[in-house]
């Protein structure tokens, strides 16, 4: 994603640099503007821009400069650059090591749990890896937004949770899942969930850090005077603005948080014919919150799947949310989907 960026930004300033041109398929080729190139021939252009990996570089066969092209554009255009960074950090990149000096501009971005977590000893942060992890290329995969991926983390080895929570010392197990923190409203960790990635038969493993308070996902980041969106699953929320997960059907824990009903929708998953949900669901209805009930058109089983199939989910919730009677009415209508 970066490198894409990069380009963009390469081919915004690329009209101001001298002989600037696509050499191949990732080679733009200019008159270096470190060293001026050539002081007598005008048609030497000896500066490049090549690809490694994820990222732009700028080098330099007569002056030998070699740096990012973050680095370069900093110093060549200083207001682009400045979009530019904004651009490239907001959607959740790491700044490179030859661009430090980017850092300065990241700081008004900076993601909710940017202060050391004890997580940080037996997990990384999502936005700290590189492409190819696992996790990252599952939450890749799954749509999830990439602004999110500081929100998230991956355990190479689940069993290592035992360290920050001693009472969960059986997890024998050691494979490498995607981890999502639970915190209280005061930024407290109160638990996390981890995700399998390799499809093992124990798909999520709970777990509680504090042992008296209500597991909700987000409750660190929601704004209480706006609407609030409560799903079920902890990554359907990450598609939603101002939400909470649940992590399952049990939303009797909303009612310890004393929210007030008016801002609240509550959207379960897509499950008409699961008795179960239909219960929780009907529940909900008659103790007059706003719920979202989705349209038989839809098939898809979640927030998840929905927006990976395209769909603007966001306007789905606020088309078909109802209380009352006519969540009643609605409610028959899913239930015979
Ligand atoms: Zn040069």
């Amino acid at each position: 994603m970066s490198y894409f960026i990069d380009i963009k930004y390469l081919n915004m300033v690329g009209h101001k640099l001298p002989l600037f041109k696509k050499k191949k398929s990732d080679l733009w080729n200019c008159r270096c503007i470190i060293c001026g190139d050539s002081s007598t021939n005008k048609k030497k252009a000896r500066g490049y821009f090549y690809r490694q990996k994820n990222d732009l570089y700028y080098k330099c066969h007569n002056c030998l400069a070699s740096q990012h092209f973050g680095t370069f554009l900093k110093n060549f255009d200083s207001h682009t650059y400045q979009q530019y960074v904004f651009e490239r950090y907001s959607q959740g990149e790491n700044g490179p090591k030859a661009h430090k000096s980017a850092e300065k501009y990241m700081t008004f971005e900076q993601p909710v749990f940017k202060k050391k977590s004890k997580l940080d000893e037996v997990a990384v942060r999502l936005d700290m890896l590189p492409n190819d992890n696992e996790a990252v290329q599952y939450c890749l995969a799954r749509n999830i937004p990439l602004a999110k991926f500081s929100h998230l983390y991956y355990i190479p080895s689940v069993k290592d949770i035992a360290k920050i929570a001693p009472q969960y010392n059986t997890i024998k197990t050691e494979e490498p899942r995607l981890l999502l923190p639970f915190y209280n409203e005061a930024g407290e960790l109160t638990g996390v969930t981890m995700r399998g990635l390799r499809n093992e038969a124990l798909r999520y493993i709970m777990i509680k850090i504090c042992e008296d308070e209500p597991l909700i996902f987000g409750m660190n980041t929601i704004d209480k005077n706006e609407p609030i969106t409560i799903v079920e699953g902890p990554i359907d929320s990450l598609f939603l603005p101002n939400s909470l997960a649940c992590a399952g059907t049990s939303f009797g824990k909303l009612e310890s948080l004393s929210l007030p009903k008016e801002n609240i929708t509550i959207v379960f998953d897509n499950q008409p014919r699961n008795t179960e949900v239909c219960k929780i669901v009907e529940k909900y209805i008659k103790l007059d919150y706003n719920v979202c009930i989705w349209p038989c058109s839809i098939s898809e089983k979640d927030v998840n799947d929905m927006v990976s199939s395209g769909r603007n989910v966001q306007q789905i919730i606020q088309d078909n949310t109802y209380k009352g009677l006519m969540a009643q009415l609605k409610f028959t209508e899913w239930r015979n989907c």
